[in-house]
């Protein structure tokens, strides 16, 4: 798309957006400084790893990359744009590491039977509200999101740098199973259901099976792939204490995987999940929610990922009382302050994450939802966990990640992913609650999305 049809495109996209914020709109296209040079003058730097901001310091933008930091000036050179920090924060953009980018905007119905063009236009706007929320990068753990991350890499519109898993791999009745008994029984061989031939999540019910199903996936561009290792609140077929692959499927699963280069995380909250998990060479775990001492024992040995969520307690509340989620949810809830007890106890590489599923006011409190981590980490713990640490599994898709470089640090040399603060996040973290009010500049991979000065 050349600049002149882009810019018809993003000019009739207000027609379309009517209701989402235009500000957002107006400043979440890609601006023109594409190959251009960025100077952040006066800025305190949080760099996504330590406890405290550095002295007031300089910090150049070249292209996509941090070039150079000083706390001496640097000269900008002609043509750069010059931002005055004026002792402002600057820290690296956000990360998400359990986002589900398809599955915000529609309810399940609409998730599962609606049309997918329109759920495409639905993602791709909270896409560009996902960015302007200061969420520079998602990764994300299940939905059919190959083609709006392809239109926000090709700058059709503005959205967070996207790890995709592709469509979620499950069980017949497993998390994910989203089918209606009415769709029983399955002929082997035969017709795909819905949610299959959308690429929202796959059943697979042998090794041979799961083969197929893990290498679409990554022919398609998959980052990481997805299993669900046992049962789930959201699901309606899926109790939560089951375990639902077996060991060999799961193999096939990591062989297929690594033979790839990357790896596979797994959906699992029960010990025997997470551990028949860890026995067939998964390398993260999702949720964990019902761990238990000796489960989190083997995971610090064998140096398996947590990748967890502070899932907010409105979002219990969400499913109805008297329904089989609800109940399930009722008896998933304690269990997360438990799993973040034990995350500190054997020292887990612990990354962030959301979960937001179906709910669009949910995901506006994004930011909220990672300064609730305070109930068990400090501001500065909590922004390196979605900062510095996410990055680093991030980086275990190895050559499968999208975006070669370095993510989630403020350091010279790495990609240039950054945010403005009014404040600073270290002494109050709920200032990234309020991104609209808070974050002055949001820059991903050089380009500015949004400058409030
Ligand atoms: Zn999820």
């Amino acid at each position: 798309m050349n600049s002149i049809s882009r810019r018809i495109f993003v000019a009739a996209l207000p027609l379309i957006a009517i209701g989402l914020a235009s500000a957002a709109r107006a400043q979440g296209n890609p601006p023109e400084n594409d190959a251009g040079a960025t100077l952040f003058q006066n800025v305190r730097i949080f760099d996504g790893k330590g406890a405290s901001l550095s002295a007031p310091s300089n910090v150049l933008i070249k292209g996509n990359i941090i070039e150079r930091i000083s706390t001496e000036p640097i000269a900008a050179g002609p043509g750069a744009t010059a931002i005055a920090g004026n002792g402002r924060t600057l820290m690296p953009g956000l990360i998400d590491a359990h986002w589900h980018a398809m599955l915000i905007r529609p309810n399940p119905a609409q998730a599962i039977d609606g049309d997918v063009g329109y759920n495409n236009i639905a993602a791709g706007l909270e896409a560009t509200d996902t960015l302007m929320r200061g969420f520079t990068t998602v990764r994300d753990v299940g939905g059919p999101v190959f083609g709006l991350k392809a239109a926000i890499d090709g700058a059709l519109i503005a959205g967070p740098r996207i790890y995709p898993s592709g469509a979620m791999i499950t069980v017949t009745s497993g998390h994910g199973d989203f089918r209606r008994l009415s769709d029983l029984p399955r002929t082997i061989g035969g017709m795909l259901s819905r949610m299959e031939r959308i690429g929202g999540s796959m059943v697979a019910d042998s090794p041979d099976e799961v083969r197929v199903r893990v290498r679409e996936q990554l022919m398609q561009g998959a980052s990481q792939i997805k299993l669900t290792a046992g049962g789930g609140v959201s699901s309606p077929f899926s109790p939560i204490d089951v375990s639902t692959f077996t060991e060999p499927e799961l193999r096939a699963a990591v062989e297929a995987a690594e033979n790839w280069g990357t790896y596979v995380t797994v959906h699992a909250f029960t010990p025997t999940a997470i551990q028949r998990a860890i026995a067939a060479g998964v390398k993260c775990i999702e949720h964990g929610f019902l761990m238990d001492d000796a489960t989190a024992k083997l995971m610090a040995e064998k140096d398996i990922w947590l990748s967890t969520q502070p899932l907010p307690e409105e979002l219990r509340q969400g499913f109805p009382p008297g329904s089989v989620q609800r109940a399930k949810a009722d008896e998933v809830w304690p269990g997360i302050a438990r799993v973040y007890e034990l995350a500190k106890k054997y020292k887990l590489k612990t990354a962030w994450g959301t979960d937001v599923l179906f709910s669009q006011a949910l995901a506006q409190k994004q930011g909220a939802i990672l300064a609730s981590l305070v109930r068990w980490y400090s501001p500065a713990e909590a922004l390196a966990m979605a900062t510095g640490t996410n990055a680093e599994l991030l980086a275990l898709s190895g050559k499968r990640s999208p975006y070669p470089g370095k993510l989630g640090v403020v350091e010279q040399g790495a990609l240039a992913d950054l945010l403005l603060v009014d404040g600073n996040p270290l002494e109050n973290i709920d200032l990234i609650a309020d991104p609209a009010k808070n974050f002055k500049v949001i820059m991903k991979d050089g380009r500015i999305y949004k400058n409030a000065l």
